[in-house]
C-alpha cells in the first residue's frame, strides 16, 4: 500500500496506532450479527460441515489401521477444566471472571499434535479419496481400511502434494501424505523449527527451506505445483476444504458438552478463544461452532502483537489487501503458526460478521501463561497455544459488552489450545524457562 493511503487509514481507524506501537489491544466487533443474518454471506451451510464429518467417518477404518493412536479412527481431543489456572489468572489480571474455564486440548490431537491435524489431514484425505474414486479403485461405500495397502501406496506414489507452512501445517500434511504414499514437499518459512524439519525428513518428506516468511514459502509451493499436473497444492490462504475440515470440531464439541452435562443455551453462553494465524483453523472451528450452537456461541480470535493480520484485515475491511508489514509491523513472533503478516481473504470475508472480537498479546505474555499453565495444571503447550488464555479476562473487562449477552454468571469460557504435545522435552524446558512468573 502507498504511504499516503496508510496515513489516511491511521487517521480513520484509531486502533491502528496502538497496533503499530505493538500495544496489546482488544477490539470487540461492532458488526457482529446473528447467524440468521450472517450465514447467507458466508456461502457455506450446515450440509458442508456434515459432508466433511461423513468423509472423516468413511476414513475412520483407514486411520484406525494407519494410526492406532487415534480414537477408533477419529482425530479428536478432550476438553478439560483448569480451575487452578483460573485462580492464578484471576490474581494475575486482578479481575475475577464468572463462569467455568475449560481447555480444548487440540495440542494433544493424535497424529500431529496441533489443530492442523483437523484441516491439514482432512484436505489430504479429501484429495486421496478424489483420486481413488476417479481411478475407479474405490467407491464411497467401501471399507476404506483397504487404502492401508501396498497397492494403494503405489497408486498414490504417482502423485505429489505441496504446501507452504510455518511448521504445523507441514507436519500434518507431511505425516498424512507420506503415510498414504504421496510424495510430499513442504515449503517452510525461515521461522520454522529445526525439529519439525528433521521429523518430516525422517518420514521421507522433502523439506524446502526459505529464508523469508510464510507468504513467500506459500508462493514457492504454489509455483512448484503449477508446473506439475500430478502435483496438488494445499492452499492455506484460501482453501475451503481446509476450512471445512476444521469446522467438524463444532459438532464434536457439542457432543462432548452433552456427555459432560454442560448446557449451552441462552442462559449459558459459550465464549471460545482461538489463536489465529492466517485464519483457516480458527475460522473453520468458529464456523463449525456457529453451526452447532448458533447465536449462543461467541468466538474471539487472539494474535501476537507483532502479527495482528486478521484483526487488521477485519477492522479496516481491507482483508488480504493489507499486511502488518504495510504498517511497519515486523511479523516476528515466537508463536509458531501465528507469524502471518497477511490474513486469508476468504476467511476474513466469510467470517467477519460472525466473529465477536479480536485481541493481541505479547510473546512474553504467551511465555508467562505457558509457565503458569505448566505450574498450575501440569499441562504443556507451545507458546501460540496460550494466545487464547487471557481472552476471558479481556472480555470480562468490557462489562457493557458482556451484558449484551445477558447472564455472564453462567458463561462457559473455552480456551482453544492449538499445539504442543510434539514439542521435544529440551525445547519445552526452554519455553518454560522463558516464563517470568
Ligand atoms: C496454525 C496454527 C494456529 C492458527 O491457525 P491458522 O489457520 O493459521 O489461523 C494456531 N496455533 C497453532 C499452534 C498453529 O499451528
Amino acid at each position: 500500500m502507498k504511504n499516503s493511503d496508510i496515513q489516511k487509514l491511521i487517521s480513520k481507524y484509531l486502533l491502528l496506532q496502538d497496533l503499530i506501537n505493538l500495544e496489546p489491544v482488544t477490539w470487540l466487533n461492532p458488526n457482529t450479527t446473528t447467524l440468521e443474518v450472517g450465514l447467507p454471506d458466508t456461502g457455506l451451510c450446515k450440509n458442508d460441515v456434515e459432508d466433511a464429518e461423513q468423509r472423516l467417518q468413511r476414513f475412520a477404518p483407514y486411520l484406525r489401521k494407519a494410526f492406532p493412536e487415534t480414537q477408533n479412527g477419529l482425530i479428536e481431543s478432550e476438553i478439560t477444566a483448569i480451575p487452578q489456572m483460573r485462580k492464578a489468572l484471576n490474581q494475575r489480571y486482578a479481575l475475577d471472571i464468572k463462569g467455568d474455564l475449560l481447555l480444548k486440548k487440540d495440542s494433544h490431537l493424535p497424529i500431529s499434535g496441533s489443530i492442523k491435524a483437523r484441516g491439514g489431514i482432512y484436505e489430504v484425505l479429501t484429495h486421496a479419496e478424489k483420486l481413488a474414486l476417479e481411478a475407479g479403485l474405490l467407491i464411497q461405500t467401501d471399507d476404506y481400511g483397504k487404502l492401508f495397502s501396498d497397492e494403494f501406496r503405489r497408486f498414490f506414489g504417482q502423485y505429489s502434494i505441496a504446501v507452504g507452512s510455518t511448521g504445523n501445517l507441514g507436519m500434518s500434511i507431511g505425516i498424512m501424505g507420506a503415510k498414504l504414499g504421496f510424495h510430499v514437499s513442504v515449503h517452510m518459512s525461515a521461522d520454522a523449527r529445526g525439529w519439525k524439519k528433521r521429523k518430516l525428513r525422517e518420514l521421507g518428506v522433502k523439506v524446502v527451506e526459505h529464508s523469508l516468511d510464510y507468504g513467500v514459502a506459500v508462493k514457492q509451493g504454489r509455483e512448484e505445483a503449477a508446473s506439475n499436473p500430478r502435483c496438488f497444492f494445499i492452499d492455506d490462504e484460501n482453501s475451503k476444504t481446509l476450512f471445512l475440515g476444521y469446522s467438524v470440531a463444532g459438532g464434536r464439541v457439542k457432543k462432548q458438552f452433552e456427555t459432560m452435562g454442560i448446557p449451552v443455551d441462552e442462559k449459558h453462553p459459550l465464549f471460545v478463544y482461538l489463536p489465529c494465524g492466517v485464519g483457516g483453523g480458527p475460522g473453520g472451528v468458529a464456523f463449525g461452532l456457529k453451526m452447532a450452537f448458533g447465536d449462543h456461541v461467541h468466538c474471539i480470535f487472539a494474535e501476537p502483537t507483532h502479527s495482528p493480520c486478521m484483526l487488521l484485515g477485519v477492522y479496516t475491511g481491507l482483508h488480504d489487501q493489507i499486511s502488518v508489514q504495510d504498517l511497519g509491523i515486523d511479523n516476528l513472533t515466537a508463536a509458531d503458526g501465528l507469524a502471518v503478516g497477511r490474513a486469508s481473504g476468504f476467511v476474513g470475508r466469510t467470517m467477519e460478521r460472525l466473529l465477536d472480537g479480536f485481541y493481541t498479546l505479547s510473546d512474553q505474555e504467551m511465555y508467562d501463561l505457558l509457565g503458569l499453565l505448566n505450574r498450575e495444571e501440569k499441562i504443556q503447550l507451545e507458546p501460540s497455544a496460550l494466545a487464547g488464555m487471557p481472552g476471558p479476562w479481556r472480555v470480562t473487562a468490557h462489562a457493557d459488552w458482556l451484558k449484551r449477552y445477558g447472564l455472564e454468571e453462567h458463561a462457559i469460557h473455552l480456551v482453544w489450545a492449538t499445539g504442543g504435545s510434539l514439542v521435544p522435552e529440551t525445547e519445552m524446558a526452554k519455553y518454560i524457562a522463558t516464563a517470568q512468573i
